[in-house]
């Protein structure tokens, strides 16, 4: 590991934000309910960070991530490489070590009290999860929560973890007195698969129970179904189920987008997929081996079959910060686009934890000039789908 051995106090340019000075590192513990984790506990010099919009507008938007890794272990994560800044791999390190900034609701109130803080909304979960199991034993949101609501910031918080049901009662509180968004992120709903790809998530039925929580407790709720796994995900029924169950638990809008794999995460998905689904490789070598983006056709395809369904079970479809990732903060309702309309209309790229959230098929990567699409016997280019192994060009996993 990086800091470990270093100089007390030497500065480090390269660190991740909030831990510049590798004196930060106090001790690196293991719990035995937590097996294989190791807790790298450190005092952070920053809670705040600026992160400008990835639409090129020139706006920004802040975070807070109170942890580095995520023992959540989502194969398709986002953030895998931002774990290599530590001298930790993007693999098993970043599932199972974890970065605690355990001073981090002490370091924020600091922050807040600066007469130059303008209340901009703060998102948390757009990165690494703040609800991850570490949360259970460092209890580091009740603090962040009450000095966001206390400073009168707006917030958001993206979260798999059920854990946030133990918070409601401090999220109920700061919503008296600043705007609360909160999103459940839950892509698959298929137990086995969700095992397999998410195996450090709480269940698919346990996260559909927080938002029914959240909502019983007057809050609003999204529920985030990203990233829709081509060939895997996206077939009509796991959609409809997925969506259906999404508004049973009351959910307020659902966002969806199709997976991204930036270049840091393409190797252990890869691995994971030529593991469990090598039928698959040669079809996402066409979509990802030069693209960070699922092609333009596919997305289309892809918007073109959820419309119908958020329509058909009540659903708006939720507004995004271009900056953050997380949900929006103007009026409410505004975020809510008639279903009649384009879903994706008027939405600007972003990029949120593990994969890219929705943005108007227009602003999405171009379609892929890589010569192994062109030349992908499986890839219907006029049909914007994959062919069927008879050629067809409706796919038989659609
Ligand atoms: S996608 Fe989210 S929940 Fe999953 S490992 Fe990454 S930060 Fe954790």
């Amino acid at each position: 590991m990086r800091w470990s051995g270093q100089a007390i106090g030497a500065e480090r340019g390269d660190a991740l934000p909030g831990l510049e000075s590798n004196s930060g590192l106090v001790r690196s513990v293991t719990a035995p309910e937590f097996a294989g984790v190791t807790f790298h506990e450190v005092l952070a010099k920053s809670a705040l960070n600026r992160v400008p919009a990835a639409n090129g507008s020139g706006t920004y938007g802040w975070t807070i991530n109170p942890y580095r890794g995520c023992s959540h272990a989502c194969v398709y994560c986002f953030a895998r490489p931002t774990h290599t800044y530590l001298e930790f791999d993007g693999g098993a390190d970043f599932d199972q070590q974890i970065v605690v900034k355990t001073n981090v609701a002490d370091v924020l109130r600091r922050e807040l009290r600066r007469p130059s803080w303008d209340r901009h909304p703060v998102a948390l979960g757009t990165n690494t999860d703040p609800y991850q199991r570490a949360e259970g034993r460092y209890r580091l949101m009740p603090g962040v929560i009450r000095a966001l609501a206390e400073s009168g910031t707006p917030f958001s918080i993206l979260t798999k973890g059920t854990l946030l049901r133990r918070d409601l009662p401090v999220l109920v509180e700061a919503a008296r007195s600043v705007p609360v968004d909160l999103a459940m992120s839950i892509a698959v709903y298929d137990d086995e698969l969700q095992q397999q790809v998410e195996p450090g998530t709480p269940t698919t039925a346990a996260r559909l129970a927080t938002v029914r929580a959240i909502r019983d407790a007057g809050l609003e709720c999204s529920v985030f179904l990203m990233p829709v796994l081509p060939f895997i995900t996206d077939t009509r029924a796991h959609l409809d189920d997925a969506i259906g169950r999404a508004a049973d638990a009351g959910a307020s809008s659902v966002m969806y987008s199709a997976l991204h794999l930036r270049p840091g995460v393409k190797p252990w998905w890869f691995s994971w997929l030529d593991r469990t689904r090598p039928d698959l490789v040669a079809r996402y070598r066409s979509m990802y081996l030069d693209n960070t983006y699922a092609p333009t056709d596919y997305r289309r395809w892809l918007a073109e079959r959820v419309r119908p369904i958020l329509r058909d079970h009540g659903l708006g479809f939720g507004r995004v910060d271009p900056a953050t990732g997380s949900m929006g903060f103007s009026d409410r309702q505004a975020h809510l686009v008639p279903t009649a309309e384009p879903a994706h209309a008027g939405t600007a790229p972003a990029i949120t934890n593990g994969y890219r959230v929705p943005v108007s098929l227009d602003e999405q990567s171009r379609p892929t000039s890589s010569p192994l699409k062109r030349a992908d016997p499986d890839w219907d280019r006029r049909a914007g789908a994959p062919r069927t192994a008879a050629g067809q060009a409706v796919p038989t996993l659609f």
